[in-house]
């Protein structure tokens, strides 16, 4: 807690200030009832009668006056932990993104940073006033009867003893009822994301079961939870109304036998019982800590995620012409160069086995081969989501290590299989990496990538709506929407996953006309399977387990490499059938 409230300490002050005045208040009230009750057989009672409600006033009102503050700072410490989580997970590492489940991760800054939040703001009062009201009250009952006041402290000690095993058990309830909460969030993510699957596979059932057994594990925890925090203050309670037992016949024997007035019995009698509140929500306090350690060590893993490594930004003169003309190179080094690039997913498993290649700009150059040969880990690395192991990238003939993963971001665009199409207007995801770009510009786009019969289509046009993840559009609309997007960053290289896969709205020579007005633009780089697309490419470079095994023009391939031949044979096998059953 002390961390968390780190930066938020005059809020701490003010709030301390006021409660530790409440709490003053409130154990001045039954010395005034001491004074009223002693006071009756005289008759002078008004004035401390009045001076005792001003008391109750007041400590109402700071009461209320220090919760809030110590409510809104609750909130505080929440924006800010949401805010870093936010920000830690949007640039997480690529392998920790690959390691971490999405939902669990979303439920850190979701649920866990909530229970957190009650943890400051109503454990923090519990535990300020809770623990000076019992001082005061003990302090006050030591200097009215001291005999009385050992009565009432040997029964809640034993009742602490017992409190403690309580509160262990709490804590490991509560973990268990954050990470069962977590992985249901996971799941339901998981299914969501792939309803359609899920469907079609008739697995509804099962993953309700799947989700079931977590929430089941979530109930059990929180029903052990409630049991033992239930246990928790009655428990308190109980052993305080002993003591008053306890108190009501010693006490009264101390007052005939003259040692204490009746005034002093009623005192000693209201601070017992201030005891019994403070002490129960000290310990419902404690048990909330409990609790919230769960969650607060579970947005601490979060937190220490790693996340790409910051980068000083680059010089101003450096930064990318976005929708505006990149200005022609003085010498036209290549789009991008790799040179002798190893790298593997895990340690001792290469997976690019020193790749070497060359795209000049406004050159088309393919890479073809077995699904699992390496193709979309080369896409991965020129994005910069993972770093080779050995070797170099250089954009427009800039080593990327000068250049920074930004930079060399801001150099590319890819449109890939996942292509990510998110809920707004055709608008909003076609500008969504250049938001400034003007009507001209977006108007060019979409002419290039073919998009325009989509945009008279859609009731609204480019204001219309795509629906969640892009689903009112096809396979094919949503990969040219993609298409539309990366080619208004007017970016120096694109990379195309898989063309026509989903291209298939426009024919194969559609697309090599389009293929062909994007290399007027930029250098392109395409994974392809269907050699049909890619056979006007300047380099097809035909990728196996790892290593470019044969390089060249589509002829001269058909020559001069063997695997090649069997590739395109394969294909055109593959063709026939599909024709024929067509
Ligand atoms: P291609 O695009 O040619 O089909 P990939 O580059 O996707 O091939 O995959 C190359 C190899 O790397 C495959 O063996 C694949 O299983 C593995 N791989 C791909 N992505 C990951 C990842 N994120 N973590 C671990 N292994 C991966």
């Amino acid at each position: 807690m002390f961390r968390l409230t780190a930066g938020h300490r005059s809020s701490m002050t003010v709030a301390s200030v006021l409660t530790l005045g409440g709490s003053a208040l409130g154990l001045a009230q039954p010395l005034l009832a001491k004074t009223i009750v002693d006071a009756s057989a005289h008759g002078h009672v008004v004035g401390p009668v009045l001076v005792l409600a001003a008391l109750f006033v007041a400590e109402a009102a700071t009461g209320a006056v220090g919760r809030f503050v110590l409510e809104r700072m609750g909130e505080r410490v929440v924006r800010g932990l949401r805010s870093s989580l936010v920000s830690r997970l949007l640039r997480l590492e690529m392998r920790e993104y690959d390691r971490h489940r999405t939902g669990d991760l979303i439920s850190r800054v979701t649920t866990d940073t909530s229970l957190l939040r009650e943890v400051v703001s109503q454990a923090l009062v519990d535990l300020m006033t809770g623990s000076l009201v019992a001082l005061g009250a003990v302090a006050l009952m030591l200097w009215i009867d001291p005999l009385l006041l050992l009565l009432v402290t040997l029964t809640v000690v034993a009742a602490v003893s017992v409190m403690a095993s309580l509160l262990t058990g709490l804590r490991t309830a509560a973990e268990h009822m954050q990470g069962a909460i977590g992985t249901v969030a996971a799941e339901l993510e998981r299914a969501l994301g792939a309803l359609p699957m899920v469907r079609v596979h008739r697995a509804e059932e099962r993953e309700a079961e799947r989700m079931g057994r977590c929430i089941d594990t979530a109930y059990s925890a929180g029903v052990r939870t409630a049991r033992l925090s239930s246990v928790l203050s009655p428990a308190v309670e109980l052993a305080v109304h002993g003591s008053f037992l306890l108190v009501l016949v010693i006490g009264g024997l101390r007052v005939n036998g003259n040692a204490n007035t009746l005034g002093d019995l009623v005192a000693f009698m209201l601070y017992a019982t201030y005891l019994v509140v403070p002490l129960s929500s000290v310990f419902r306090a404690v048990g909330l800590v409990q609790r919230g350690m769960g969650a607060f060590q579970r947005i601490d893993e979060a937190l220490a995620l790693q996340a790409e490594p910051a980068e000083p930004e680059p010089p101003a003169r450096q930064a990318p012409a976005r929708c505006s003309p990149r200005p022609a190179p003085a010498a036209p080094e290549p789009a991008l160069a790799l040179d002798d690039v190893w790298f593997g997913y895990r340690p001792c498993r290469p997976v690019l086995q020193g790749i070497s290649l060359t795209v000049p700009p406004r050159r088309q150059v393919a890479l073809v081969g077995r699904s699992g040969a390496g193709k979309s880990t080369i896409f991965a690395l020129i994005a910069r989501f993972y770093e080779p192991d050995s070797g170099t990238l250089r954009f427009d003939g800039r080593p990327a290590a000068e250049l920074g993963r930004k930079e060399c971001r801001a150099r590319i665009a890819v449109v890939d299989q996942n292509t990510h199409v998110v809920h707004g207007s055709l608008w909003d995801n076609i500008t969504y990496a250049a938001p400034t770009a003007s009507p001209a510009e977006v108007q060019r786009a979409v002419e290039l990538a073919n998009l325009t019969d989509v945009v008279n289509r859609l009731p609204g046009g480019l204001d219309g709506t795509v629906g969640e993840r892009g689903n009112t559009l096809s396979a094919g609309e949503r990969q040219r929407v993609a298409l539309a997007r990366a080619l208004l960053t007017r970016p120096s290289l694109l990379l195309l996953d898989e063309p026509t896969s989903h291209l298939d709205a426009i024919n194969e020579a559609a697309l090599s006309h389009v293929l062909q007005d994007v290399t007027r633009q930029c250098a392109l780089l395409v994974i392809a399977h269907r050699l049909s697309t890619v056979q006007n490419a300047d380099q097809i470079i035909l990728l196996e387990a790892g290593r470019a095994i044969a390089s060249g023009r589509h002829e001269d391939l058909l020559t001069t490499s063997a695997a090649y031949r069997e590739l395109a044979s394969g294909q055109a096998l593959r063709t026939q059938g599909t024709n024929g059953r067509g």
